[in-house]
Order: structure tokens, then C-alpha cells, then sequence
């Protein structure tokens, strides 16, 4: 078997140019605010990207730039501000913060109605409840994608590999609100590759470069690599040995090109399901 490869920038690019012309529709522009503390060259890269691609949609963006040495109250104060703008939809903290800031702090002083991370612990709990929420946009991401598919989800069984906040756990949650069999495994896990080699559907969330290896991969199944990894030599490589996986796989994710441009794609659609779920 050659598995299909699963065309992530043309999925990501039907769901901006959808969010584009749902935006354009409105009688009102959606905000989106992005704030960045400090310089990381990489964080300043999304930042850029993110807004580039919300102006894109129609969406009003503004980043926020706040030195590296920010105390904790000045960014609570910002957040706190942002909450209070009537044009702010959408509010997103470009993580990681400087030591001093702790991210739990910042997280929970979101509104959660502005919260298009889906980071908030009001967010968590209403996904886990399978009630209306914002979702984190990578697991969204992955979702649109298995859904792009076809892919079955409803009584499959589902491993996700990792266990994080940002994409392990929601991911979780949105496969099994899905109706799949959901299985978490993680660093502690005792035998991966049998897990693995049970699942009808992976994702794997765990940034260890191609650890999940061919024979690991159940025939036919269905694998989202949500890893970004760089290698020594400069190229970047996901979570699994696409090329062995794929031999196995009915349908994988390339990195990049796969999840990767679906998380900003996400991020619109966040945007705008905030902006209406606040203006009515
Ligand atoms: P994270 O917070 O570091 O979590 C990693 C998870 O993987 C943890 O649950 C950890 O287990 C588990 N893990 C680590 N090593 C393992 C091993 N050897 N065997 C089994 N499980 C192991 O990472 P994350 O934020 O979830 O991100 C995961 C990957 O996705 C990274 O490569 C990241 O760059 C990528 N990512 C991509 C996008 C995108 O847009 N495509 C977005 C977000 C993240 P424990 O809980 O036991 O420690």
C-alpha cells in the first residue's frame, strides 16, 4: 500500500479563502490581536505570519509588541485592556513568554469568549463536555484535515501520541466528542509501537524526529503528523519516518506542508467564530 498524501496548504488554503468570504459578508470587521513579548526569532515569524494571513481574510489584526523584560503586570494590564476593547474578537498571546511571565497567569486572564487559542481552562472543560468552545487550532487543524478525508472517525480506534495542553489533550477530546476510541499515550507508555500498531487513526504530537517507524503502522490506517522537528542538516522532519510510514499508511501528512499550515488557517476560523459568537 502507498499511502495518500494529504495536501494540507490546499486544505488550509479552501478554509482561509472560506473564512474570506464569510468575513466579507459581515456588516462588521472582526479584531484579531496578537501580542508578542520579546524578541524570539521564531515567535516574531509567526506573529508575521498570522497577521499577514488574518489582513488576508478581511480581518482587522494588530500586534502588539512588548520589550523582552515585561513584567507579569504590564502584560495582565494589556490582556485586561484588550478584554475591555469592543473591536478585539480575538485575542492570542505569542507563546513562549520571558521566565518571568508565567503563562498560566496570562492564559486565564483571557476572556475566555476572546480566547482563539483555546488555551483558557473554560475552554478546555467545555471541549472535554462536547459543549460550543473555542478549540486549540492545531487539533482543530487535524480535525478539517480527517474530515477532508473522508476519514472514519466514529467508532475507530484513535491513538494520539503525546499528551500536551496545546495539541495532545484537546485532540483527545475532539476525537472522542467524534465518537472514536481514543487511546493517550505518552513518554511513559509501556510498549508504543503495540499501540500504535492498533490504531485505525494516529496523531502524533510528541516532537521526536520520525520515531514512529513503518512497521509500526497498521494497514490502512490513517496517520497526521503533527511534529515539527529540524534536523542537524538543516531539514525539517515530523514525528513519523514518513517514507516507511506511508508504505503502510492508507493516508499521512507530509512535514511540512501537512498540519503545519492548517493551525493559522484554524486561527482565522477561530477568529470569526469568536466575532460572532460576541456580536450575535
Ligand atoms: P510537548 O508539550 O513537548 O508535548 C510532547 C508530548 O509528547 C508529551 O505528552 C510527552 O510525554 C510526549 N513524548 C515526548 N517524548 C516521547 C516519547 N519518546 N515517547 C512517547 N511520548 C513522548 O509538545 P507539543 O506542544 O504537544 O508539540 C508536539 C510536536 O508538535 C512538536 O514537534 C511541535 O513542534 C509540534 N507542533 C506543531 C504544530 C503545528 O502547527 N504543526 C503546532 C503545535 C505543535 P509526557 O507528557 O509524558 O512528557
Amino acid at each position: 500500500m502507498t499511502a495518500t498524501l494529504i495536501d494540507g496548504k490546499q486544505v488550509a488554503a479552501a478554509l482561509r479563502a472560506e473564512v474570506a468570504a464569510r468575513v466579507a459578508a459581515l456588516a462588521f470587521t472582526p479584531g484579531l490581536t496578537v501580542v508578542l513579548v520579546g524578541d524570539d526569532p521564531a515567535s516574531a515569524v509567526y506573529v508575521r505570519n498570522k497577521d499577514r494571513a488574518a489582513v488576508a481574510a478581511g480581518i482587522a489584526a494588530r500586534t502588539i509588541r512588548l520589550p523582552a523584560d515585561t513584567t507579569e503586570s504590564a502584560l495582565l494590564a494589556t490582556v485586561v485592556a484588550l478584554n475591555a476593547d469592543p473591536a478585539v474578537d480575538g485575542i492570542l498571546v505569542q507563546m513562549p513568554l520571558p521566565k518571568q511571565i508565567r503563562p498560566q497567569a496570562i492564559i486565564e486572564a483571557i476572556d475566555p469568549a476572546k480566547d482563539v487559542d483555546g488555551l483558557h481552562p473554560v475552554n478546555a472543560g467545555r471541549l472535554r463536555d462536547a459543549r460550543p468552545a473555542l478549540v486549540p487550532c492545531t487539533p482543530l487543524g487535524v480535525m478539517r484535515l480527517l474530515a477532508h478525508i473522508g476519514a472514519s472517525i466514529r467508532g475507530a480506534r484513535a491513538l494520539v501520541l503525546g499528551r500536551s495542553v496545546l495539541v495532545g489533550k484537546p485532540m483527545a477530546a475532539l476525537l472522542t466528542n467524534a465518537d472514536a476510541t481514543v487511546t493517550v499515550a505518552h513518554s511513559r507508555t509501556r510498549d508504543l509501537a503495540a499501540e500504535c500498531r492498533r490504531a485505525e487513526v494516529l496523531v502524533a504530537a510528541i516532537g521526536r524526529a520520525e520515531m514512529v517507524r513503518g512497521d509500526w503502522i497498521a494497514d490502512g490506517a490513517v496517520v497526521i503528523d503533527v511534529g515539527i522537528n529540524r534536523l542537524a542538516d538543516g531539514r525539517l522532519v515530523g514525528d513519523c519516518a514518513t517514507a516507511e510510514c506511508a508504505a503502510h499508511a492508507a493516508a499521512i501528512t507530509p512535514v511540512p506542508g501537512g498540519v503545519g499550515p492548517m493551525t493559522i488557517a484554524c486561527l482565522l476560523e477561530n477568529t470569526l467564530t469568536a466575532a460572532l459568537a460576541r456580536r450575535g
